[in-house]
Parts: C-alpha cells; structure tokens; sequence
C-alpha cells in the first residue's frame, strides 16, 4: 500500500464526461488499496475567462489598473477550482468512493502575502492525513491558499501543478503524479514538433530549466519543491484508458519520471529544447562607459518587479561609449522604458530603442557541462536556415537563443533535429 498523490490539470477536468474519466482514474488507486489524494485544475479556460472578467471590471467601472486589487482578483480567480473539485468529490460518491472536497484555506495550505504569485509556505496535513488512513479521498482545489492576512491567495498561472507536489511533500506520499494531456515530458512541445520524443526520465535541473525557458508542462515552482523535498513525481496522461494495462504499476507507471540525474544512466548531451514566446529587446544606446552605469540601469528595473533576462553591452570603437541590449517579457516593455525615462539623467544614454515580438529558443542538457561544441552546432543549425541571431545567454545546462517571432518554429524544428533528437 502506498500514499499517492493525484494531479489532473485543466483539460483533464474539462468537463463532466472528463471529471467521471478522472475518477475512474481515482478509482483505480483506491481499489490497489492506496491512500490517495487528489489535487485538481479548473475547467481547461475557466481560468481565463476569470481573469479577463477580473480586467475588465475596472474598464467599466472606471479604475485605472487592471490588478487594482490582487485579494479580489484572487477571490475571482480561485473560483475555478472550487467548482472541480467539488464535481469531483460527487463522481467519486457516485462511484461508491469515500471523498470529500477541500479548499486552500480549509486544509490549510498557508502562502506568503503575494497575492496573484503567492507562495506556499507550511501545509498542515494533519487533518487529510487522518482521513486519508480512514479510507476518504481528500479532493484538493490547486492554485490556491490561505494567505497571511487571512484570504485566498492564488499562485500563479500553471499554479496546481505546485499545490500537487507540495501536498504531496506535506503528506510524505509515495509518489506524486501530475496527469495532463499529454503522456509525459518531450525533448521538446509535441504540439510544435510531431518528431518529439518522449522521455522516460528527465533530470530535476533539465526539468527546471526547461519549465522557467517556456515548456509550461509544469509550473517552475512544482519542479523547485520536487527537487528540495525528493517528491517522486511523474508525469502523465490521464486520456489514456484509466484500466489500460501497467497503468496502476506502483514503480514505473507510464509516463515521465523528473528525478535525480543520478537515476538516468544513458545521459545525453542535449536532452530538450524549450521556447519563450513574447519576449521583448530593449537596447540603450551611447552610454559613458564607466562603473555605476549597469547598476543605475538594472536597479530601478528590478524595483518595479521587471524581469530583465538576457543582457548584452557592446563597446564603441573609441572605447568611451557602450550599448546595453537586454530582454523583458513583451508586457513589461511599456513599464520598462517609462523606469528607464525616468531615470535618464542618472544613467546617462542618448536613445531608447525597443522591439517587441521577439522569441526565445533554449537547447537544455546536464550532458553539455562536459562537452564542447554544443553552441556551436546550434548556430551552424540556425545558419544554414537563415536565422539570424540577435542574443545568446548561456550556462553550464542551456544556451538561450533570441531570434524574430516568425522563425520560432523553424528553430525549434532546427534544433530538435541538428541534436539527434527526432524520433526515427
Ligand atoms: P494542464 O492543463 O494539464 O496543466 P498544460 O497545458 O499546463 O496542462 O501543460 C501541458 C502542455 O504542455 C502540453 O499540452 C504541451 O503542449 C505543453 N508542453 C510544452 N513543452 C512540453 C514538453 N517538453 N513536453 C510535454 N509537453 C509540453
Ligand atoms: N487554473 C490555473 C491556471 O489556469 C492553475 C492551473 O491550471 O494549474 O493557471
Ligand atoms: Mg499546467
């Protein structure tokens, strides 16, 4: 008998026919004999239907911010996952199934006071775990907590992927298992690239780089708390037949294992490639090139919570002038270069020039730290397309490319295959 955590994102729970699959899938777990909790998304678009609703409400009664209130915003939004859970927990009854439905603050799953991207903090299992020994499914809402001023906090888009796994480290489970529509974690979007492969495991550090340079199959947060608590995650799909053969396999389910790269024995040098859509180049030009001058730039960007990514100087011939390139997502551009006017007279640059609708590729692989070459090939790659590259980053596991917006599935395509990693 094990203790397993269940987690069925927005598409799985897309409606009622797919809420009674997910409780078939439940109810293969509770008839193996395990304790199960389960942790669900809300109806696949629900989410964002609350929150254009939530920035609309302003436009017409006049306030000037979208997020001119993120407690109330989290109020609507949070919404979505009461109501699966609850039509979940009523499947299950109709299967026969002891369940009971929780809320973030019944648990309690206390955040931080960053409402919108709040962050979990403590969860007091106690309670669910008590049940979950009796015999009684605990039907989770993801995406929310409690936070300190006492109201629901959300954590952020892609958020229930983390409520899953922190549960899951809260109630030590077994195993945690992140069911989605696809059928694991690929060397890169199968939806953009058919030759993807599946992986049958994929590393903690390759899992979290992929996840924060745009693979959105979970939420980087998840990965982060898989990584520190060693929470057994898989990845896979619940579209699959919930009684299909080896499905119930209690150590080697099908799907994606993310673990420890000790776990993975033959390790390649690229093992994916992920993309960032949206992103933004701003580029300072003529400024004195003297020390201060990146500090003035980069911390009153950081002040206004601008995610500033990849950065560039170049210097001019004579030496006396530099110019600073770097990315923002493509939202932050508007609020960036109005920081940056600002502060023009303590940075001290001539223009301000921006570009909006830029992408960015990354190649990932723990196999890269020891191995040369792996930039280069990626270059020659996008060469011979005719790509061109307007900024690198790299680290000892990726390289990050930025190009213009309509080659990004050229270069995704480009890469996948420059790496061997097209399936046969
Ligand atoms: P859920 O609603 O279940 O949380 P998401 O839409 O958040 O699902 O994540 C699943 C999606 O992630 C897939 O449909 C797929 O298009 C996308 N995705 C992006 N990169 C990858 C990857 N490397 N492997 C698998 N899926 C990926
Ligand atoms: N429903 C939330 C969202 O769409 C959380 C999640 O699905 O993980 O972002
Ligand atoms: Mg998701």
């Amino acid at each position: 008998m094990a203790r397993i955590v269940m987690k069925f994102g927005g598409t799985s729970v897309a409606d009622l026919d797919r809420i009674k699959n997910v409780a078939r899938h439940v109810k293969r777990e509770v008839d193996a004999g395990h304790e199960v909790a389960v942790v669900v998304s809300a109806m696949s678009g629900k989410t964002n239907e609350l929150v254009g609703w939530v920035q609309g409400t302003p436009k017409v009664v006049g306030a000037n911010s979208p997020f001119y209130d993120a407690r109330e915003y989290d109020a609507v939004v949070a919404s979505g996952e009461q109501v699966t859970c609850g039509l979940l927990a009523i499947a299950l009854h109709a299967m026969d199934i002891n369940a009971r439905s929780w809320q973030g603050w019944q648990i309690p799953i206390r955040t931080d006071n960053a409402h919108g991207a709040a962050r979990i903090l403590e969860i007091d299992g106690a309670d669910i775990i008590k049940r979950m020994g009796e015999g009684q499914v605990a039907v989770i809402a993801g995406f929310q907590g409690l936070g300190p001023d006492n109201r629901i906090a959300t954590l952020g888009r892609g958020g229930s992927d983390t409520s899953a796994v922190a549960i899951a480290a809260a109630v030590k489970a077994d195993r945690c298992d992140i069911y989605t529509d696809v059928d694991g974690v690929y060397t890169t979007d199968p939806r953009i690239v058919p030759q993807a492969r599946r992986l049958k495991k994929i590393a903690f550090e390759e899992m979290l780089e992929m996840a924060s340079l745009g693979a959105k199959v979970l939420q980087v947060r998840s990965v982060e708390l898989a990584m520190v608590h060693k929470v057994r995650t898989f990845v896979r799909s619940s579209f699959e037949d919930p009684d299909a053969p080896g499905m119930g396999d209690l150590l080697n389910p099908p799907g994606t294992l993310i673990c420890d790269e000790d776990e993975i024995v033959e390790q390649e040098v690229v093992t994916g490639i992920a993309y960032a859509k949206d992103e933004a180049q701003i580029s300072l030009r003529r400024l004195a090139d003297r020390p201060g001058v990146s500090a003035a730039i980069f911390g009153p960007l950081a002040e206004s919570h601008i995610n500033v990514d990849m950065i560039v100087q170049n210097i001019s011939e004579d030496g006396s002038k530099t110019d600073m390139t770097f990315t923002v997502p493509s939202g932050d551009v508007e609020k960036a270069i109005k920081v940056l006017g600002e502060n023009k007279e303590k940075i001290g640059y001539d223009v301000v020039q921006n570009e909006s609708g830029l992408v960015k590729v990354s190649v990932i692989g723990i196999g890269m730290r020891s191995h040369a070459g792996v930039a280069a090939t990626a270059f020659k790659a996008l060469a011979e397309k005719g790509i061109n590259i307007k900024a690198i980053t790299t680290s000892e596991i990726k390289i990050s490319i930025l190009i213009d917006g309509p080659y990004a599935e050229l270069a995704v395509r480009t890469l996948h295959s420059c790496y061997g990693l097209d399936k046969n």
